[in-house]
């Protein structure tokens, strides 16, 4: 039986992490005129004037998250994750998938890579920032795998489309970002262990913690959105759920 789409349907999969980081999203030019056009993202826009938007999709044992916009200024993989949830919201989905469009929509209002002079993916350990209230959200909702995506323009770090993994504590970080990078155009990033390298990193805190994460990043231009970065942002995305097999 097909029944219309309403409001409903997609508010009462959406709650909110943390209120510190709300802000007006519609104030950044780039990110309005490249929404996706649909309820969803009209709802999620709306939320985050109230704080961080956690989308809820699906309802299987296996719990995963979707995270984009620690870095408020790179931009297509929030738009990338937007699309993603209006892709996601009307399919059968083999487990859990937890979808953050928006980390810090303050951040992403700015056009800012910082909020509050701090950097978001070297806050994990800072309580009381967004990243440790983010962390703590990961670990109350027993969530069994993380993604967190990133954009990085050319001559920065990394600088390439590539998937950021490491071996230890969590050999499972490894075996997603081989995953991930042999079924897109990314190159695989692999440390040793957790933590050394990107203290308080989102990736780092959920690795050293026994759920498995990655990085994923696409190359854009910082506070913009080169073309064609959102749709390998969203391959590396789908790459990521197939790995559980929560889509085919
Ligand atoms: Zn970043």
């Amino acid at each position: 039986m097909a029944f219309a789409q309403t409001k409903e349907d997609i508010s009462g999969k959406i709650s909110l992490i943390s209120t510190q980081a709300r802000g007006d999203i519609d104030d950044n030019d780039v990110i309005k005129n490249n929404v996706p056009y649909g309820i969803s993202s009209k709802i999620l826009l709306k939320i985050a004037k109230k704080g961080t938007p956690l989308v809820k999709l699906g309802n299987g044992n296996l719990k995963v998250m979707l995270v984009a916009g620690i870095h408020g200024n790179e931009l297509p993989p929030q738009i990338g994750l937007l699309k993603l949830v209006e892709r996601l919201r009307n399919s059968k989905l083999n487990g859990t998938v937890y979808i953050i469009p928006f980390a810090a929509p303050l951040a992403t209002r700015n056009n800012s890579r910082w909020l509050d002079g701090l950097d978001l993916n070297r806050a994990g350990l800072n309580e009381g920032s967004v990243t440790y209230d983010l962390l703590k959200s990961i670990q109350e909702l027993e969530v069994d795998a993380v993604a967190d995506f990133h954009s990085t323009k050319i001559g920065s770090n990394p600088g390439r489309e590539s998937v950021f993994c490491t071996k230890n504590p969590c050999g499972e970080s490894f075996e997603i970002g081989q995953f991930i990078t042999k079924r897109t155009s990314s190159e695989l990033i692999c440390y040793n262990a957790a933590g050394k390298m990107y203290n308080g990193a989102l990736e780092d805190e959920c690795n050293i913690r026994g759920i498995p994460a990655v990085t994923c990043e696409v190359v854009s231009e910082n506070g913009q959105i080169t073309p064609g970065s959102t749709e390998k942002s969203l391959m590396q995305m789908e790459s990521y759920l197939k790995y559980f097999k929560i889509i085919d």
